[in-house]
């Protein structure tokens, strides 16, 4: 049997055990620690932004960014359907309604549609949780301007778009709130992670305060309110700094890799890759693709049986049972692509003959 090809592997540097040793000669092993400074630090620095808190998923920040934004009970939030359900749990957490919204030719999120979903939604929605879907940014131009006409915060899902830009400038940092993920299966991983992100310091202030349980400023615990352990550990930080030193690679690596699927591929009419939007640089976190009229399972069978893994596309939010009562605006866009599409194997350690060997089984199967 060949060796498997796993759809998005981690990827270390080499300098991730390096750290470790340093973490451990502190005995900071804790969520606590310069690691997670130092790792906080080189976000800032990569992304331009001011503010940043490193935790344990981005879930988690997405979380805490709903909180700090004073997000509760009877409050709708406006979401991409688009997307992986790590986008949008946080808004069931916070006992909120949200609202889907459906795509356009770019997968991401319809400005159309956002601002039919606002005229349309009960009552005035408190935040967008925009996602950037597979790493290419969405049409933000557009997306920025109606949230602040409107008075909607917005909050940028960046979990699989770190070091993706949008006329110069990193996604994550156009909203009130970023986030990115370090997850095992994204550009970069510390095994399991997120970090929030914010031009607002007092945001990221209240946001750490929250991450920690909530402490009141007092030598005995005092508490107020909620909060929640979402701190990530120092052990952690110190794999994600050695992973910020690589990012850059990282990223060109995975669009090479989109390239050589669309060479070898570039015969198959079947085949259509998806776009980027103009001024754009996305990550290609995954390559992924629609097919005109195979199914996709049939691909992703026939790539299983070389040992190849491969999945379909995000299912989206409004067909997910767990949001069968919620409010949706939706134009069919993403629910063909769901039935049409598949990611391929396109994590930045692949090697060339691999793609060639997805490739070949790829055409066959068709
Ligand atoms: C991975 C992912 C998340 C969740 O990230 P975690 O760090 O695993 O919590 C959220 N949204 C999108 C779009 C993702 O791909």
């Amino acid at each position: 049997m060949n060796k498997r090809i796993f759809l998005s592997p981690p990827h270390m540097s080499g300098k991730e055990q390096h750290y470790i040793a340093e973490v451990f000669e502190s005995n900071y092993i804790a969520p606590l620690g310069a690691f997670v400074n130092r790792f906080e630090e080189s976000i800032k620095s990569y992304t331009g932004i001011n503010h940043a808190l490193a935790l344990s998923s981005a879930t988690a920040g997405l979380h805490l960014a709903l909180r700090v934004l004073g997000i509760g009970e009877g409050d709708y939030v406006l979401a991409s359907s688009f997307t992986f359900i790590g986008s949008v749990n946080a808004i069931l957490y916070q006992n909120a309604k949200p609202i889907f919204v459906d795509s356009d030719e770019s997968w991401n999120v319809s400005p159309q549609l956002l601002k039919l979903a606002i005229q349309k939604a009960p009552k005035k929605p408190k935040a967008l949780i925009v996602t950037h879907l597979y790493g290419q940014v969405c049409k933000l131009d557009e997306i920025v301007t109606i949230c602040k006409e409107e008075g909607i915060y917005l909050i940028e899902d960046a979990a699989e778009s770190l070091g993706a830009s949008y006329k110069g400038q990193q996604s994550g940092t156009f909203g009130d709130f970023g986030v990115y993920s370090f997850n095992g299966n994204k550009i970069l991983t510390t095994s399991g992670g997120g970090v929030l992100v914010s031009p607002n310091k007092e945001w990221i202030e209240k946001a750490k305060f929250l991450s920690t349980q909530a402490k009141e400023p007092f030598l005995h615990y005092e508490h107020k309110e909620v909060g929640y352990n979402y701190r990530m550990s120092n052990v952690l930080a110190a794999i994600g700094v050695a992973q910020m030193e690589v990012l850059a690679q990282r990223v060109e690596r995975r669009r090479e890799i989109f390239e050589l699927y669309k060479q070898e591929l570039s015969s198959v009419e079947e085949i259509t890759f998806m776009p980027e939007i103009e001024a754009s640089r996305g990550t290609r976190w995954l390559t992924t693709l629609t097919l005109a009229s195979t199914n996709p399972y049939k691909i992703i069978e026939a790539l299983e049986k070389e040992n190849i893994e491969s999945r379909p596309l995000w299912k989206p939010m409004h067909l997910q049972p767990l949001f069968a009562e919620e409010m949706v605006v939706e134009n069919g866009v993403s629910e063909t692509l769901f039935h049409a599409g598949i990611c391929l194997p396109s994590g930045s350690s692949l090697q060339e003959g691999e793609i060639v060997r997805i490739c070949r089984t790829i055409k066959e199967a068709l």
